[in-house]
């Protein structure tokens, strides 16, 4: 029995008995967990105030025989995103970053740079007015991260530079020139500009995305862009997305 701590992020919880819940965290230390945690519930609950979303944990769990579960036995409260919570436009928001965050996310596979991305995320939504242009970058930034976005620059067909026309080929998970765009008929009209964005921010670091702007006009594209790509990968809508669309709370306002 290997007993871990990490510092933690929770991404989903479901309550089962009466004092219990299955939760994923994603952690710093060793990617997205998946565990049980008693006493969340009820009259001796231990953990039922702190257990909440859109903050940071040290947690400590163990594994348990035969099973991906593992036994949560601590769970302590480090830093809280309060602003999220106060504002329901952000908590809608924070909540899509959450389940994209658990659907990319194999279990147990290392990955410090989404968890710091996602500790970025929460922390500009939490700051910021406008967070869309916010969660563009990150959502590139994680398809980066889970190997689904290559580099723009060339043709997936040919493997040539495009010249002015160019297409995104969300099933080729890459670029087309305008002589191989009808090798993918769904393919999308990308403009360089927001062709030059996606290059950018696959080369900026998650500490220094805050540094980029994106125009509305790209903006624009790009949301539509993840929206289809999203989709593809997953084979579902996400819950929150469409919750999202239904309340019409994406703006196409670039924070300043
Ligand atoms: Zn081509």
């Amino acid at each position: 029995m290997t007993i871990q701590k990490s510092e933690a992020i929770l991404l989903a919880k479901r309550d089962i008995r009466e004092t219990s819940a299955i939760v994923a965290f994603c952690t710093r230390d060793f990617g997205k967990i998946k565990g049980l945690i008693k006493g969340v519930r009820g009259p001796q609950a231990k953990f039922g105030l702190y257990l909440r979303e859109f903050a940071k944990f040290d947690i400590v769990y163990y594994e348990k025989q035969r099973t991906d579960t593992y036994m949560v036995t601590q769970c302590d409260l480090k830093y809280a995103y309060t602003e999220i919570a106060e504002d329901f436009d952000k908590v809608i928001k924070a909540y899509y970053i959450l389940e994209l965050v658990d659907k990319f996310t194999p279990l147990g596979e290392k990955s410090p740079e989404t968890y710091d991305l996602l500790a970025w995320i929460l922390d500009f939504i939490a700051r910021e007015k406008f967070v869309d242009s916010g969660i563009i970058l990150f959502e590139l930034k994680l398809l980066e991260y889970s190997g689904l976005l290559p580099s723009l620059d060339f043709c997936t067909g040919c493997s040539k530079r495009p010249g002015r026309e160019g297409y995104f080929s969300v099933r080729n998970g890459g670029l087309l020139c305008g002589d191989c765009s009808d090798s993918d008929i769904q393919a999308i009209r990308l403009s360089k500009g927001a062709a030059s964005s996606i290059n950018m921010i696959r080369k900026h670091k998650v500490e220094n995305l805050g540094r980029l702007t994106i125009t509305n006009t790209v903006s624009k594209e790009l949301r539509m862009l993840i929206d289809k790509f999203i989709e593809y990968h997953l084979g579902e809508h996400l819950k929150t997305r469409t919750f999202i669309k239904q309340v019409g709370t994406f703006h196409s306002v670039a924070s300043p």
